[in-house]
């Protein structure tokens, strides 16, 4: 690629489209993509003589955008624009990436990269928890191999959902971390901003359950940019498309909501490990009569369906396994 001694590196907070805001140095660097990284990462194996042609009509699809919020990127500073400019030459190696399917299922969208934990953020009541949603949240980010926190916001409505602890139950006995906070009383939310500490964060939950609210008890105005940012994705009628964005938080962290993304498909899991992605399925995966081919459905001899009758997986779990298995 076309690195020199002047390059920088940076990570990306933020893109438009064909720009995207490189965060280097305490500064904010407006940069261009160079086109031969563009044709490289979407064509890699294409036909050199084809790619011209094909890469114009993609660039239309901007869901295929390579760079993703939190890539670390090499980019040539412009020396003639005051150094607030410039090109981005190279996308270093992703540690993690958060994506999802785009486009009828052809493309991977990479939601994020280089995060270091999602948090599914929902509330106790109002509105009620969808579980079945934390749990398609909860595989996403098994299959990335990314650590998850759960979040609970309005504790202060816990009086409203009765099954509340007996669901969460399930998901402590999975070995996932939950966090139970409430903006208006402030409980958790200390606690919260230490797991946050040093690391990036990434926010999926639907709107309504708090998240503007929890980014401003995390920290004052936060929430109010974040959501600027969500509205002006709105407003553009886009549907394919996220805006998302990444938000350096003064304690020494970053965040990243991620407002634009409705759905929520897995992307690159397969009907055969999905069951390794549920952890407390994992164990029982292989034990059943029919070995690996069971589909943990109607097969005799389900070493998984037992342990759903002896207590051991949830019911619920158990179904939403089945849910997102018929989808793959
Ligand atoms: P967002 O759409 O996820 O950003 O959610 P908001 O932060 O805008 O909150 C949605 C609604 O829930 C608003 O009416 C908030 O006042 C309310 N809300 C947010 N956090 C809490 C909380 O901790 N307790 C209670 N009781 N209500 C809350």
């Amino acid at each position: 690629m076309y690195t020199n001694d002047q390059d920088d590196t940076g990570v990306v907070f933020r893109k438009t489209t064909g720009h995207y805001i490189v965060h280097a140095n305490g500064r904010d660097i407006d940069c261009v993509l160079s086109s031969l990284i563009h044709k490289q990462l979407i064509y890699p194996t294409a036909d050199p003589t084809s790619l011209r042609h094909r890469v114009q009509d993609v660039r239309e699809i901007d869901h295929v955008d390579p760079i993703a919020i939190g890539d670390r990127v090499r980019f040539t500073p412009f020396a003639d624009a005051g150094q607030n400019r410039g090109m981005i030459t190279e996308i270093l190696p992703r540690l993690s990436k958060l994506s999802r399917p785009a486009y009828a299922r052809a493309f991977e969208q990479v939601i994020a990269s280089n995060v270091d934990l999602v948090l599914p953020v929902f509330a106790v009541a109002e509105p009620t928890p969808k579980w079945g949603l934390l749990d398609r949240y909860l595989v996403s980010a098994e299959s990335s191999k990314l650590p998850v926190l759960i979040v609970i916001t309005k504790l202060d409505l816990a009086w409203k959902n009765k099954s509340f602890a007996s669901d969460l139950e399930a998901y402590r006995r999975a070995g996932y971390p939950i966090q139970l906070v409430s903006a208006n009383t402030g409980m958790g939310i200390e606690d919260l901003k230490q797991t946050l500490q040093s690391k990036t964060s990434v926010l999926v939950g639907k709107s309504g359950v708090g998240k503007t609210s929890l980014l401003n008890a995390i920290q004052p105005g936060l929430g109010l940019r974040v959501k600027a940012v969500s509205n002006g994705e709105q407003g553009k009628g886009r549907h394919t498309t996220t805006h998302l964005e990444m938000f350096a938080l003064d304690f020494g962290a970053a965040i990243i909501d991620t407002p634009g993304i409705r759905e929520f498909g897995l992307w690159e899991v397969s009907g055969e490990e999905l069951a390794y992605l549920f952890p407390e399925m994992s164990k029982f995966v292989g034990k059943c009569k029919f070995g690996l081919s069971c589909h943990h459905d109607t097969e005799p001899g389900c070493a998984i369906r037992q342990a759903v009758m002896a207590g051991e997986i949830s019911p619920h779990r158990y179904k939403s396994y089945m849910n997102l298995r018929r989808e793959l």
